[in-house]
Protein backbone atom coordinates (compact mmCIF):
# COMPACT_ATOMS: atom_id res chain seq x y z
CA UNK A 1 0.00 0.00 0.00
CA UNK A 2 1.36 3.22 -1.29
CA UNK A 3 -1.23 5.56 -0.49
CA UNK A 4 0.13 8.36 1.92
CA UNK A 5 -2.40 8.32 4.93
CA UNK A 6 -3.68 11.31 6.01
CA UNK A 7 -6.26 11.28 9.63
CA UNK A 8 -8.43 14.45 9.90
CA UNK A 9 -9.49 15.40 13.67
CA UNK A 10 -11.76 16.93 15.24
CA UNK A 11 -9.40 19.95 15.32
CA UNK A 12 -8.97 20.03 12.00
CA UNK A 13 -5.45 19.45 12.34
CA UNK A 14 -3.82 16.50 9.76
CA UNK A 15 -0.55 14.89 10.19
CA UNK A 16 1.87 15.64 7.46
CA UNK A 17 1.78 12.76 5.15
CA UNK A 18 5.41 10.62 4.91
CA UNK A 19 6.29 9.42 1.49
CA UNK A 20 7.07 5.89 3.87
CA UNK A 21 6.27 2.63 2.71
CA UNK A 22 6.48 0.65 5.97
CA UNK A 23 3.43 0.65 8.60
CA UNK A 24 4.18 -0.56 12.06
CA UNK A 25 2.09 -2.46 14.70
CA UNK A 26 2.46 -1.56 18.71
CA UNK A 27 0.46 -3.93 20.69
CA UNK A 28 0.78 -2.77 24.48
CA UNK A 29 -0.09 -5.27 26.47
CA UNK A 30 -0.10 -4.97 30.59
CA UNK A 31 3.09 -6.99 30.41
CA UNK A 32 5.19 -6.32 27.64
CA UNK A 33 5.29 -3.69 24.22
CA UNK A 34 5.47 -5.42 20.62
CA UNK A 35 6.40 -4.40 17.52
CA UNK A 36 5.87 -5.78 13.91
CA UNK A 37 7.18 -3.63 10.99
CA UNK A 38 6.02 -4.56 8.03
CA UNK A 39 6.50 -3.37 4.00
CA UNK A 40 4.81 -3.87 0.65
CA UNK A 41 2.01 -7.31 0.54
CA UNK A 42 2.84 -7.04 4.30
CA UNK A 43 6.33 -8.61 4.48
CA UNK A 44 7.78 -8.83 7.77
CA UNK A 45 10.98 -6.93 8.08
CA UNK A 46 10.84 -6.66 12.13
CA UNK A 47 9.55 -8.38 15.29
CA UNK A 48 10.04 -6.73 18.77
CA UNK A 49 9.20 -6.84 22.46
CA UNK A 50 10.39 -5.12 25.41
CA UNK A 51 8.86 -5.39 28.84
CA UNK A 52 5.23 -3.58 30.08
CA UNK A 53 5.62 0.49 29.49
CA UNK A 54 5.57 2.57 32.03
CA UNK A 55 2.31 3.50 34.30
CA UNK A 56 4.35 7.31 34.24
CA UNK A 57 3.07 9.30 30.87
CA UNK A 58 6.55 10.72 30.07
CA UNK A 59 8.12 7.60 30.55
CA UNK A 60 5.77 5.21 28.79
CA UNK A 61 6.15 7.57 25.31
CA UNK A 62 9.76 7.17 25.40
CA UNK A 63 10.16 4.01 25.68
CA UNK A 64 7.04 3.32 23.05
CA UNK A 65 8.93 5.48 20.79
CA UNK A 66 12.23 3.98 20.98
CA UNK A 67 11.43 0.32 20.46
CA UNK A 68 9.37 1.65 17.53
CA UNK A 69 12.69 3.49 16.75
CA UNK A 70 14.52 0.06 17.19
CA UNK A 71 12.24 -2.11 15.33
CA UNK A 72 12.36 0.30 12.23
CA UNK A 73 16.13 0.05 12.71
CA UNK A 74 16.43 -3.55 12.58
CA UNK A 75 14.43 -3.64 9.55
CA UNK A 76 17.45 -1.78 8.06
CA UNK A 77 14.90 1.53 7.97
CA UNK A 78 14.45 5.29 9.88
CA UNK A 79 11.57 6.78 10.47
CA UNK A 80 11.54 8.67 7.20
CA UNK A 81 10.55 5.39 6.12
CA UNK A 82 7.46 4.91 7.82
CA UNK A 83 4.05 5.86 6.51
CA UNK A 84 2.02 5.32 9.58
CA UNK A 85 1.84 3.62 13.31
CA UNK A 86 -1.19 1.51 14.75
CA UNK A 87 -1.23 1.08 18.00
CA UNK A 88 -3.80 -0.99 20.11
CA UNK A 89 -3.93 -0.16 23.96
CA UNK A 90 -5.81 -1.99 26.32
CA UNK A 91 -8.51 0.85 27.79
CA UNK A 92 -11.00 3.48 26.36
CA UNK A 93 -9.62 5.32 23.11
CA UNK A 94 -11.18 8.42 21.42
CA UNK A 95 -10.72 7.18 18.07
CA UNK A 96 -10.87 10.86 16.71
CA UNK A 97 -7.81 12.00 18.89
CA UNK A 98 -5.87 8.85 19.76
CA UNK A 99 -6.27 9.85 23.39
CA UNK A 100 -6.30 6.82 25.87
CA UNK A 101 -8.48 6.46 29.27
CA UNK A 102 -9.03 3.98 31.70
CA UNK A 103 -6.30 1.97 31.02
CA UNK A 104 -6.20 1.06 34.23
CA UNK A 105 -4.31 -2.44 33.66
CA UNK A 106 -1.00 0.35 32.45
CA UNK A 107 -2.21 2.74 34.81
CA UNK A 108 -2.84 5.61 32.61
CA UNK A 109 -5.88 7.69 33.46
CA UNK A 110 -5.18 9.84 30.52
CA UNK A 111 -2.58 9.55 28.25
CA UNK A 112 -2.74 11.79 24.64
CA UNK A 113 -1.21 8.61 23.36
CA UNK A 114 -1.54 9.26 19.35
CA UNK A 115 -0.97 12.97 19.52
CA UNK A 116 2.29 12.57 21.53
CA UNK A 117 4.29 10.02 19.59
CA UNK A 118 2.93 11.75 16.38
CA UNK A 119 5.26 14.72 17.85
CA UNK A 120 8.20 11.94 19.11
CA UNK A 121 8.34 10.27 15.69
CA UNK A 122 7.22 12.40 13.21
CA UNK A 123 4.71 9.96 11.69
CA UNK A 124 0.63 9.86 11.65
CA UNK A 125 -0.39 7.70 14.39
CA UNK A 126 -3.82 6.01 14.40
CA UNK A 127 -4.72 4.32 17.87
CA UNK A 128 -7.44 1.72 18.96
CA UNK A 129 -8.16 -0.28 21.69
CA UNK A 130 -6.43 -3.92 21.71
CA UNK A 131 -9.03 -5.60 20.88
CA UNK A 132 -10.89 -3.85 19.08
CA UNK A 133 -8.27 -3.72 16.72
CA UNK A 134 -7.36 -7.44 17.00
CA UNK A 135 -11.04 -7.87 15.67
CA UNK A 136 -10.22 -5.62 12.66
CA UNK A 137 -7.61 -7.34 12.35
CA UNK A 138 -9.10 -11.05 11.77
CA UNK A 139 -11.47 -9.29 9.61
CA UNK A 140 -8.21 -8.14 6.99
CA UNK A 141 -6.90 -11.33 7.68
CA UNK A 142 -6.96 -13.48 4.27
CA UNK A 143 -7.81 -16.84 6.21
CA UNK A 144 -11.33 -15.18 6.95
CA UNK A 145 -11.89 -13.49 3.47
CA UNK A 146 -15.78 -13.20 3.05
CA UNK A 147 -16.79 -13.42 6.54
CA UNK A 148 -18.42 -9.86 7.53
CA UNK A 149 -19.66 -10.68 11.20
CA UNK A 150 -17.22 -11.92 13.85
CA UNK A 151 -15.92 -11.32 17.08
CA UNK A 152 -12.87 -11.21 18.77
CA UNK A 153 -13.07 -12.45 22.58
CA UNK A 154 -10.05 -11.43 24.58
CA UNK A 155 -9.18 -13.27 27.48
CA UNK A 156 -6.21 -12.59 29.33
CA UNK A 157 -5.79 -10.49 32.98
CA UNK A 158 -9.43 -9.01 31.62
CA UNK A 159 -11.83 -9.94 28.88
CA UNK A 160 -13.72 -7.54 26.12
CA UNK A 161 -14.80 -8.72 22.64
CA UNK A 162 -14.35 -6.36 19.53
CA UNK A 163 -17.10 -7.12 17.32
CA UNK A 164 -17.38 -6.71 13.44
CA UNK A 165 -20.82 -6.31 11.96
CA UNK A 166 -21.17 -5.95 8.56
CA UNK A 167 -17.42 -5.37 8.09
CA UNK A 168 -17.26 -2.57 10.13
CA UNK A 169 -16.43 -2.22 13.67
CA UNK A 170 -18.53 -2.03 16.54
CA UNK A 171 -17.41 1.04 18.57
CA UNK A 172 -20.53 2.07 20.18
CA UNK A 173 -21.43 5.61 21.34
CA UNK A 174 -18.38 5.58 23.93
CA UNK A 175 -16.46 3.36 22.17
CA UNK A 176 -17.24 0.70 24.88
CA UNK A 177 -19.07 -1.63 22.92
CA UNK A 178 -17.52 -5.41 23.55
CA UNK A 179 -16.99 -4.84 27.24
CA UNK A 180 -18.19 -7.93 28.19
CA UNK A 181 -16.08 -8.94 30.73
CA UNK A 182 -18.14 -6.86 33.09
CA UNK A 183 -21.19 -8.83 32.47
CA UNK A 184 -22.36 -10.00 35.56
CA UNK A 185 -22.86 -13.57 35.67
CA UNK A 186 -22.52 -14.62 39.33
CA UNK A 187 -24.31 -12.00 41.65
CA UNK A 188 -23.29 -13.69 44.68
CA UNK A 189 -19.39 -14.24 43.33
CA UNK A 190 -16.46 -12.57 44.34
CA UNK A 191 -15.72 -9.05 43.72
CA UNK A 192 -14.32 -7.52 40.55
CA UNK A 193 -11.84 -4.56 40.36
CA UNK A 194 -14.74 -2.76 38.26
CA UNK A 195 -16.92 -2.52 42.08
CA UNK A 196 -19.68 -5.57 40.97
CA UNK A 197 -19.59 -9.06 41.87
CA UNK A 198 -19.09 -12.09 39.98
CA UNK A 199 -18.19 -10.33 36.74
CA UNK A 200 -17.42 -13.06 33.70
CA UNK A 201 -13.61 -11.66 34.26
CA UNK A 202 -13.71 -13.13 37.55
CA UNK A 203 -14.54 -16.75 36.41
CA UNK A 204 -12.59 -16.80 33.04
CA UNK A 205 -9.98 -14.50 32.88
CA UNK A 206 -6.20 -15.34 33.64
CA UNK A 207 -6.34 -13.52 36.96
CA UNK A 208 -9.55 -14.87 38.04
CA UNK A 209 -8.65 -18.29 37.48
CA UNK A 210 -5.66 -17.59 39.53
CA UNK A 211 -7.18 -16.36 42.19
CA UNK A 212 -9.77 -18.98 42.41
CA UNK A 213 -7.09 -21.18 42.40
CA UNK A 214 -5.37 -19.45 45.63
CA UNK A 215 -8.85 -19.35 47.67
CA UNK A 216 -9.37 -23.74 46.83
CA UNK A 217 -5.67 -23.89 48.36
CA UNK A 218 -6.42 -21.48 51.50
CA UNK A 219 -9.48 -23.65 52.05
CA UNK A 220 -7.25 -26.48 52.64
CA UNK A 221 -8.67 -28.33 49.15
CA UNK A 222 -6.34 -31.70 48.24
CA UNK A 223 -4.51 -30.16 44.91
CA UNK A 224 -1.11 -30.04 43.24
CA UNK A 225 -1.52 -26.38 43.19
CA UNK A 226 -0.90 -26.40 46.50
CA UNK A 227 2.96 -27.17 46.03
CA UNK A 228 3.28 -24.20 43.89
CA UNK A 229 3.55 -20.23 45.06
CA UNK A 230 1.08 -18.00 43.81
CA UNK A 231 -0.24 -20.43 40.98
CA UNK A 232 -0.99 -19.18 38.05
CA UNK A 233 -4.09 -19.92 35.11
CA UNK A 234 -1.10 -21.73 33.31
CA UNK A 235 -0.31 -23.18 36.26
CA UNK A 236 -4.12 -24.52 36.61
CA UNK A 237 -4.36 -25.29 33.18
CA UNK A 238 -1.12 -28.03 33.07
CA UNK A 239 -2.60 -29.66 36.75
CA UNK A 240 -6.19 -30.06 35.44
CA UNK A 241 -3.86 -31.89 32.05
CA UNK A 242 -2.80 -33.93 34.82
CA UNK A 243 -5.88 -34.91 36.13
CA UNK A 244 -6.22 -32.64 39.19
CA UNK A 245 -9.43 -32.44 40.36
CA UNK A 246 -9.52 -28.75 41.64
CA UNK A 247 -7.84 -27.33 38.75
CA UNK A 248 -10.36 -29.55 36.39
CA UNK A 249 -13.14 -27.93 38.33
CA UNK A 250 -11.85 -24.37 37.93
CA UNK A 251 -10.99 -24.90 34.66
CA UNK A 252 -14.89 -26.50 33.41
CA UNK A 253 -16.14 -23.63 35.33
CA UNK A 254 -14.17 -21.04 33.13
CA UNK A 255 -14.97 -23.07 30.24
CA UNK A 256 -18.50 -23.01 31.00
CA UNK A 257 -18.70 -19.73 31.32
CA UNK A 258 -17.06 -19.21 28.28
CA UNK A 259 -19.57 -20.93 26.48
CA UNK A 260 -22.39 -19.69 28.28
CA UNK A 261 -21.17 -15.85 26.65
CA UNK A 262 -20.18 -17.19 23.09
CA UNK A 263 -24.06 -18.15 23.05
CA UNK A 264 -24.85 -15.02 24.05
CA UNK A 265 -22.78 -12.98 21.69
CA UNK A 266 -24.24 -15.10 19.02
CA UNK A 267 -28.02 -14.80 20.22
CA UNK A 268 -26.65 -10.69 20.38
CA UNK A 269 -24.73 -10.08 17.56
CA UNK A 270 -25.55 -13.36 14.63
CA UNK A 271 -22.08 -13.09 14.31
CA UNK A 272 -20.93 -16.58 11.93
CA UNK A 273 -17.39 -16.70 13.76
CA UNK A 274 -15.81 -16.39 17.25
CA UNK A 275 -12.60 -16.60 17.98
CA UNK A 276 -11.00 -16.80 21.13
CA UNK A 277 -7.62 -15.05 21.53
CA UNK A 278 -5.30 -13.75 24.68
CA UNK A 279 -2.98 -15.64 26.65
CA UNK A 280 -5.88 -18.23 27.72
CA UNK A 281 -6.26 -19.82 23.82
CA UNK A 282 -2.85 -20.89 24.86
CA UNK A 283 -4.20 -23.63 26.48
CA UNK A 284 -4.91 -24.88 23.19
CA UNK A 285 -7.23 -28.18 22.30
CA UNK A 286 -8.31 -29.19 25.72
CA UNK A 287 -9.40 -26.01 26.68
CA UNK A 288 -11.70 -26.16 23.71
CA UNK A 289 -12.65 -29.25 24.04
CA UNK A 290 -14.48 -27.78 27.24
CA UNK A 291 -15.43 -25.11 25.62
CA UNK A 292 -17.36 -27.21 22.73
CA UNK A 293 -18.84 -29.53 25.31
CA UNK A 294 -20.28 -26.36 27.10
CA UNK A 295 -22.07 -25.33 24.08
CA UNK A 296 -22.92 -29.19 23.10
CA UNK A 297 -24.78 -28.69 27.39
CA UNK A 298 -26.29 -25.82 25.96
CA UNK A 299 -27.58 -26.81 22.90
CA UNK A 300 -28.58 -29.87 24.17
CA UNK A 301 -32.52 -28.48 25.41
CA UNK A 302 -32.87 -26.40 22.80
CA UNK A 303 -33.38 -27.02 19.03
CA UNK A 304 -33.23 -22.74 18.65
CA UNK A 305 -29.49 -22.85 20.08
CA UNK A 306 -28.64 -26.08 18.64
CA UNK A 307 -29.30 -24.62 14.96
CA UNK A 308 -27.71 -21.38 15.80
CA UNK A 309 -24.27 -22.71 17.28
CA UNK A 310 -23.90 -25.50 14.61
CA UNK A 311 -24.00 -22.50 12.20
CA UNK A 312 -21.22 -20.88 14.10
CA UNK A 313 -17.51 -21.18 14.00
CA UNK A 314 -15.68 -20.91 17.37
CA UNK A 315 -12.15 -21.61 17.46
CA UNK A 316 -8.80 -20.10 19.23
CA UNK A 317 -6.36 -17.86 17.92
CA UNK A 318 -3.76 -20.28 19.93
CA UNK A 319 -0.49 -19.75 18.95
CA UNK A 320 -0.59 -16.36 16.57
CA UNK A 321 1.54 -14.24 18.50
CA UNK A 322 1.22 -11.75 15.57
CA UNK A 323 -2.87 -11.29 16.56
CA UNK A 324 -2.05 -7.77 18.28
CA UNK A 325 0.70 -6.43 16.26
CA UNK A 326 -1.11 -6.90 12.92
CA UNK A 327 -4.58 -5.84 13.96
CA UNK A 328 -2.64 -2.35 14.98
CA UNK A 329 -1.58 -2.72 11.30
CA UNK A 330 -5.26 -2.95 10.04
CA UNK A 331 -6.30 0.12 11.35
CA UNK A 332 -4.15 1.86 8.75
CA UNK A 333 -5.78 0.06 5.96
CA UNK A 334 -7.76 2.91 3.98
CA UNK A 335 -11.14 0.57 4.86
CA UNK A 336 -10.54 0.30 8.36
CA UNK A 337 -9.56 3.51 8.78
CA UNK A 338 -12.98 5.14 7.53
CA UNK A 339 -14.71 3.20 10.29
CA UNK A 340 -12.05 3.65 12.98
CA UNK A 341 -11.85 7.85 11.65
CA UNK A 342 -15.39 8.02 11.36
CA UNK A 343 -16.23 10.20 14.27
CA UNK A 344 -13.66 12.52 13.15
CA UNK A 345 -14.55 12.55 9.66
CA UNK A 346 -17.78 12.90 9.87
ZN1 LIG B 1 -16.39 -6.36 36.83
Amino acid sequence: MTTPIRRRRSDGRAPAPTSGRLRVGVDIGGSKVAVLVVGEGDSVLARKSVPAASSEPDQAIAQIAAVIREAVGEAGATMADVAAIGLGVPGRVDAATGDVTFAVNLGWQHLPLGRRLEAALGVPCVVENDVRAAAVGLHRHEGYRGVDDLIYLGIGTGISAGVVLDGRLHRGVRGMAGEIGHVVLDPDGVSCACGLRGCFETIAAGAGIARAARTAVEAGESTILAATTDPTAVDVFAAAEAGDAVAARLVDRAAAAIARMVHELVLAYDVELVVIGGGISRAGAPLLDRIQAGLARIAAPSAFAAELLAETDVRLAGSDHDIGTRGAIALLDPLAKEVVAREAVG
